[in-house]
């Protein structure tokens, strides 16, 4: 692949490690021309399953989005990219084994939820806020009042 950096079409590979429990390959590459070093992920693409949003629209997952969107929650909380990255590899994992063509958007949050609550509750209410924004006023209250018995000091 080009350098990201100068576009310059030849990279050599300097380290090759399998990933991911070996469901990935990691390589560090250099450029010949700038001497940039970068780190590239070889994975198998298997099929996930399409997304259906509340509008009845069909969307690919897209596992970015869904990176980009958890990372809004965990902003400033102290939760490390790789467990991040662990959460995004359960869900892959669930909606690849799941062996349904087409999910959607609010089973797909439900499982998301789920990782954020292990991870982080503060993230998770975020999300969960954004989330059930407009359908579900009750729960979400609901959430926060269990969640605030539980963080409340115990007498
Ligand atoms: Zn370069």
């Amino acid at each position: 692949m080009h350098c990201p950096f100068c576009s310059d079409p030849e990279t050599k590979v300097v380290d090759s490690r399998l990933a991911e429990e070996g469901a990935a390959v990691r390589r560090r590459r250099e450029c010949l021309k700038c001497g940039e070093r970068f780190t590239t992920y070889e994975t198998a693409e298997l099929t996930l399953p399409c997304v259906i949003k509340r509008d009845s629209r069909r969307e690919e997952f897209d596992v970015n989005k869904l990176r980009n969107s958890m990372m809004r929650a965990l902003e400033k909380r102290p939760v490390a990219m790789d467990t991040i990255e662990t959460a995004l590899n359960h869900i892959k994992h669930w909606l690849r084994t799941g062996g349904e063509r087409e999910i959607s958007s609010l089973e797909l949050g439900e499982r998301v939820m789920e990782e954020l609550r292990r991870m982080d509750e503060v993230a998770y209410v975020r999300f969960a806020s954004v989330y059930r924004s407009f359908q579900d006023v009750n729960a979400f209250r609901e959430e926060i009042e269990r969640l605030e018995k539980k963080l409340a000091p115990k007498r």
